[in-house]
């Protein structure tokens, strides 16, 4: 199987699951950490692209973690379209778009 954190996840709901209580490996620790980390939303990054006749200013919205392509904001937008969770890597992206740390 080539997806760890599932396997791990499987691992983890078995009812009688062996580390239960004693040890977990540091692989398996930190693959916990990092799945888990990325139901922490984060903001996602906008990145401003060039003024359109068609859009006016408009941005591309990317993944904080993995820089990938999310979702969009025009100014004729009250605010972006972009995906709650990263389809590359999982991240789960906050929707309150308040720009309050611009
Ligand atoms: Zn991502």
């Amino acid at each position: 199987m080539n997806k760890p954190v599932e396997e791990l996840i499987q691992r983890l709901k078995e009812p009688d699951y062996k580390y239960y209580g004693c040890e977990l490996s540091r692989g398996e620790a930190e693959l916990a950490i990092s799945a888990l980390e990325k139901q922490i939303p984060k903001k996602p990054i906008e990145e401003e692209k060039q003024y359109s006749e068609d859009y006016g200013f408009n941005s591309d919205i990317l993944c904080p973690v993995c820089n990938n392509y999310i979702g969009y904001y025009t100014e004729a937008m009250c605010k972006p379209e972009y995906m709650q969770y990263c389809n590359e890597c999982g991240q789960r992206i906050d929707n309150d778009w308040s720009g309050e740390d611009e």
